[in-house]
């Protein structure tokens, strides 16, 4: 009954997908362009069956492009010899375990085979992740973070090019070092969380994608690109399910990395929890470079704060906490070198690579669920934590917004 109700729910949304609620960095969006984004939902369908079909053809079409993944992740292999060396026809799709990683994700069994899986949030009830805010609630216990290192039509990733090679590298030192802050800092605030992220020492932590005829990074294209995305996890990515009984995970987060050079101009950003959102799947973009830096690893720690509930500080803008122009001058005297206000060094304005010198304060612990609300929420008429609202769970949301849809036909 409860699959039956988000399997309705799924397709009502696909056709009216509400974007509420989109909170991600460089994306202020206002009334209007949330209904051009809208319009542009509507095509959703249309969209993923080209997806589908796109994948299809790529796979079955041209074994090379099967064999030049295959090649990826075997460069891997031989790179230092602790990946699995996976051959499992199965697929991702099915979630069973550290076998299937980057080298199938291209395979054409798994696209063919799984067809019946369709878009379905049939991995939703992962019985012991609480979803009610998407995959990733407070980061209190094991935080496992998947990376998916994305090509799309514009950017793409050659492992067998050294620079290539050099930036994953890069990537992973980023992430290492921004998951030791964050489990110092969330320690201060006795909560203990644990980063299971390393993919040099666990290759099921790591995912190669290709999206073809599909421009993730544009920013014209993010709901569509969202639900690529979504479908993608949905599709190829280890379940929930299976990722809370293997790692005992109480979190789950997915960062895709893109392969952009220095010109690009977008800044990293976080599809985090909404409430009506079509997967649970919370997870972070990053752009390995833009403005002509390579992206720090006080930005990755930014951004996964987000998928917990963290608002941005440094502006005000729509659906982001009731946060006013006031509240950011605010901030700038006050939390001038709080993490979700700032990303640089705070003295010098400079990226850092080495550590991450910002700092969490009491209002980021407050919106991601490990600390009570300091007085400036009130003072400041910023909005509740959403983890201080009632305790329904992530699917009964989705059940009773389809019946409200269904009902005034919206
Ligand atoms: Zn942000």
């Amino acid at each position: 009954m409860k699959k039956k109700l988000l399997l309705l729910f799924l397709l009502i949304s696909a056709l009216l997908l509400t974007v509420t609620g989109c909170s991600s960095d460089g994306l202020k969006l206002t009334r209007e362009e949330r209904a051009a984004l809208k319009q542009e939902a509507e095509t959703y369908l249309d969209d993923l069956t080209r997806f589908k079909e796109s994948q299809m053809a790529h796979a079955a079409g041209t074994s090379e492009a099967g064999s030049e993944s295959d090649s990826a992740a075997a460069d891997i292999d031989s790179a230092d010899g602790e990946y699995a060396d996976s051959t499992d026809p199965t697929g991702a799709a099915n979630g069973t375990g550290a076998s299937d990683t980057a080298e199938d994700s291209n395979s054409a069994s798994d696209v063919t085979g799984d067809a019946s899986a369709d878009a379905s949030p049939h991995h939703a009830s992962a019985p012991s992740l609480d979803l009610r805010f998407g995959s990733a609630l407070t980061p209190e216990g094991t935080n496992v973070v998947i990376s998916i290192f994305a090509s799309d039509e514009t950017y793409r990733w050659d492992f067998e090019n050294e620079t290539d090679v050099a930036t994953r590298a890069q990537t992973l030192e980023a992430l290492s070092v921004a998951c030791e802050w964050l489990e110092e800092t969330l320690a201060t605030y006795d909560c203990e969380a644990t980063y299971v992220y390393d993919w040099s020492e666990d290759s099921s932590l790591l995912y190669e994608a290709t999206f073809e005829d599909v421009d993730l990074t544009s920013a014209d294209a993010y709901v569509t690109a969202n639900n690529y995305i979504w479908v993608y996890i949905d599709n190829r990515v280890e379940t929930l399910e299976s990722l809370a009984e293997r790692y005992e995970a109480d979190n789950v987060i997915y960062i895709l990395y893109y392969n952009t050079p220095a010109s690009f101009e977008q800044s990293s950003n976080t599809r985090n929890y909404y409430e009506g959102m079509s997967f649970p799947y919370e997870f972070v973009n990053i752009y390995a470079q833009a403005y002509g830096i390579y992206e720090c690893p006080a930005a990755y720690a930014h951004e996964i704060l987000h998928t917990y509930g963290a608002p941005d500080l440094y502006a005000a803008y729509e659906d982001n906490y009731d946060i006013s122009e006031e509240y950011v001058a605010y901030c700038a005297q006050v939390h001038a070198n709080e993490i979700m206000y700032n990303v640089y060094d705070v003295d010098t304005g400079e990226p850092r690579y080495d550590k991450v010198s910002n700092i969490m304060e009491d209002v980021t612990a407050y919106y991601i669920g490990i600390a009570e609300a300091p007085e400036e929420v009130e003072a400041w008429g910023l909005a509740e934590s959403q983890h201080e609202e009632a305790d329904t769970s992530w699917n009964i949301k989705v059940a009773v917004k389809t019946a409200d849809d269904a009902a005034d036909g919206d």
